[in-house]
């Protein structure tokens, strides 16, 4: 099977203790996670990005780190919000339109291009998340996610051959972009995506939270 690229998306779960666990229990396999040789990317909330780059660095875990979100502006009086000069001291990649971001926070299309055009100028990689075929992908995105919105933490995946239909069709607009299928992936579904050949890879909510469901995910990838 290919490598497959791995985000692990921890949205607004763990404390510091939580993320000290996690990682402790990475270092143990640190082998096998860097066989991924840094395609698999992992986003922290915010606070514990700083903890995190320190334990991957200390230990040589190869591993990226992704920001959740970003703000949509330049560093300044901007109340409660992160700007990308501050993540791309921690982070190479950031998550932009997630369904969460556009359900809960109103998130719209000009809002999140606004924010492509941010994470772009300070050179983060962003992994744009979008929940159909039809939806818009601002120019300078690197990685879309496919996500249907009912797929997500539901415990209902996606089919893979569907998935992959709607990954086709994307990927006809957008030839250059690394795709990946999020919505409920686990240890037991995760080989029938990465089969499909234009899914390059997938975005973990759940399955990413505890290191033992994560590795065993990832060891699912090497067979
Ligand atoms: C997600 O939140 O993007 C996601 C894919 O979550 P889960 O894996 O829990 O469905």
């Amino acid at each position: 099977m290919k490598r497959p690229i791995i985000v692990g998306n921890w949205k607004s779960n763990k404390t510091g203790a939580d993320i000290q666990t996690w990682i402790d229990e990475a270092v143990k396999q640190k082998d096998i996670i860097n066989i991924f040789s840094g395609q698999i990317i992992i986003c922290p909330p915010f606070p514990y990005l700083d903890l995190f780059l320190r334990e991957i660095l200390k230990n040589e875990l190869h591993v990226g780190i992704g920001a959740q979100d970003i703000s949509p502006f330049e560093l300044g009086a901007f109340t409660g919000e992160v700007a990308v000069e501050q993540v791309k001291e921690y982070a190479s990649f950031v998550i932009i339109g997630h369904t969460e971001r556009r359900k809960y926070f109103l998130e719209s299309d000009e809002l999140l291009s606004k924010k492509v055009v941010q994470a772009k100028r300070v050179g983060l990689s962003v992994i744009y998340c979008v929940n159909d075929e039809d939806m818009f992908i601002p120019d300078g995105v690197d990685v879309f996610s496919y996500e249907p919105t009912w797929a997500i933490g539901s415990g209902k995946p996606d089919t893979p051959e569907h998935a992959a239909e709607m990954i086709a069709n994307l990927k006809k607009l957008h030839p250059t972009l690394l795709s990946l299928y999020g919505g409920s992936v686990t240890k037991d579904n995760v080989s029938s995506y990465m089969s499909q050949n234009c899914i390059d890879g997938v975005l973990l909510g759940g399955a990413s939270l505890k290191f033992d469901s994560f590795f065993s995910l990832l060891q699912q990838c090497l067979v």
